[in-house]
């Protein structure tokens, strides 16, 4: 018999290049650099979005929404949220609450934090205060110390039905 919690955790990383928009936890930050990548490359929410899939036993965010279908070009990462929730919940689990960490040199991330909170629990539909959302720096140390990227890790635990 197994138990009615399952947890999952989720890590993403996206380069950092000039001429993108800078889009974290579902919301548009004003930076002179933004992420690179197939969709609006909001590392947050692929953390999140790999994390939930991993306690539900559900693969990865790149088996669901392949890098190479044109449908995800440029996709907004909320829309990824919302249908990996109900994938969730097709599966008969019950979102807990999530514990997000980005890494960041710079912008300074925590002015945004209660907007990507709300943001993300809204895709979800769960209170705010299931959504915790941390900033850090590497202390200039790595890829994220030279800013030439952001990384994100998430933790989720979801129950049965
Ligand atoms: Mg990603």
């Amino acid at each position: 018999m197994s138990l009615p919690y399952r947890i999952g955790m989720g890590f993403d990383v996206h380069r950092l290049v000039a001429d993108r928009a800078l889009w974290l936890g579902g919301v548009l930050i004003p930076h002179s650099l933004g992420l690179l990548g197939h969709s609006d490359a909001d590392v947050a929410i692929h953390a999140l979005c790999d994390a939930m899939l991993g306690a539900a036993n559900l693969r990865d965010i790149g088996y669901h929404f392949p890098d190479s279908d044109p449908r995800y070009k440029g996709i907004d990462s909320k829309r990824l949220l919302k249908e990996v929730a109900r994938l969730l919940e097709e599966k008969g689990y019950i979102f807990g609450n999530a514990d997000i960490t980005i890494c960041a040199e710079r912008p300074k991330i925590n002015p945004h934090i209660p907007a990507m909170q709300q943001a993300l629990a809204e895709c979800i539909g769960c209170p705010v205060d299931d959504i915790s959302i941390k900033a850090t720096t590497t202390e200039k140390l790595g890829f994220t110390g030279r800013e030439e990227g952001i990384s994100a890790y998430a933790t989720v635990i979801i129950a049965h039905k």
